[in-house]
């Protein structure tokens, strides 16, 4: 069993309050009696289901083209979590997590619509993030536009993130996936100069490997 843990991206696809909207525009056209067609994108790279690349929040930060790729592929745990809004501290996450090495949580958010900007979600808290970080977890997604509070300016998640080694995925889709674990694919594009990178998400039943 596969399942397609991503957002579609379109024109209409939610994005940061701000921030740029996915739009493509055509240039040559078979309709136009051109050889094909040739589409150019403008668009945030936090758009749909994205990795995070530390140069987002960090001066001297990694592109997506030098995050560590082994963290975005491999055994990861889906976890439900009932908290709509607010920081997940560790008694948040209902479920043990010792051997996991990815975790991804599983909110109310995905129950909303792709054009839908969740008016609100839940985030990590730095507490959580030394707790996952101490059961050697590598990467942490949420169904939720940011790891840190909507109008958060310190970020300090994103900053704990970088400081444990860890790396995250944002806007995961999760509805109809049980919880349970799972081989996730998620790699970023190898971009250089970005501040995150889109991906295409999926989970692999681990009995199909
Ligand atoms: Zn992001």
């Amino acid at each position: 069993m596969l399942y397609d843990i991503t957002r579609t991206v379109s024109a209409s696809s939610a994005v940061w309050p701000g921030d740029a909207p996915y739009q493509t525009q055509l240039g040559w056209s078979l309709a136009a009696g051109q050889a094909v067609n040739l589409v150019t994108i403008t668009t945030t790279p936090h758009v749909g289901t994205h990795a995070d690349a530390y140069y987002h929040y960090e001066i001297a930060g990694a592109h997506p083209a030098t995050m560590p790729l082994d963290a975005y592929l491999g055994r990861v745990r889906v976890v439900t979590v009932s908290k709509r809004d607010g920081a997940l501290t560790p008694t948040d996450i209902p479920v043990a997590l010792d051997g996991a090495e990815r975790v991804l949580i599983h909110s109310h958010v995905s129950d909303l619509p792709d054009s839908t900007f969740a008016p609100e979600f839940p985030y990590l808290s730095v507490e959580l993030i030394a707790w996952l970080a101490s059961l050697g977890i590598r990467l942490i997604g949420l169904d939720s536009p940011s790891v840190d509070a909507f109008d958060s300016q310190e970020l300090p998640c994103h900053h704990a993130l970088a400081r444990h080694g860890l790396v995250n995925l944002e806007n995961v889709y999760l509805r109809d996936v049980p919880d349970g674990d799972y081989e996730l694919i998620a790699l970023p594009l190898k971009l250089d100069a970005a501040c995150a990178s889109p991906v295409r998400a999926v989970l692999r039943s681990l009995n199909e490997r």
